[in-house]
């Protein structure tokens, strides 16, 4: 299904295999619970998606739909906007497409993906702070 999905959009899939050409690139464990887009169908450039290694397929299906979400953001980069922000608007496009094509996630997926996501916030400030010493 996610293959039709991707096409449809005209976005290159590659769904990364443990010992394949990216895993040899990069390492597996760049891999391993996470996926990579770039481009988007708003861009000249190709839309391409590396969904990674993933031991629930749940996981892995919530992901696709999150890198799609990244595909079919039309903003441009905007310094001012911060990456959660992005990320943010990935999955919440991602759901939406989700929804569209009669998918449902679990709410463990679900926590998942918001886990996920706030690990972005602060992405900007975090290189500073974490020079500094925390005393409790
Ligand atoms: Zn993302």
């Amino acid at each position: 299904m996610i293959r039709e999905i991707a096409e449809k959009y005209n976005v290159i899939l590659n769904e990364v295999e443990l010992g394949d050409k990216f895993c040899d690139a990069n390492g597996e464990e760049s891999y391993i619970n996470s996926s990579y887009s770039a481009g988007s169908i708003r861009t000249t450039c190709d839309a391409e998606i590396w969904l990674g290694i993933y031991e629930n397929e749940e996981l892995k299906l919530i992901s696709f739909f999150h890198e799609m979400g990244h595909m079919l953001i039309d903003m441009g980069y905007d310094n001012d906007l911060k990456v959660y922000d992005y990320e943010k608007d990935a999955w919440e496009k991602g759901y939406k497409l989700a929804g569209e094509c009669g998918v449902k996630f679990s709410r463990k997926a679900k926590r998942w993906a918001k886990k996920q996501l706030n690990s972005y916030k602060n992405y900007e400030e975090r290189e500073y702070t974490s020079f500094e010493t925390t005393i409790i």
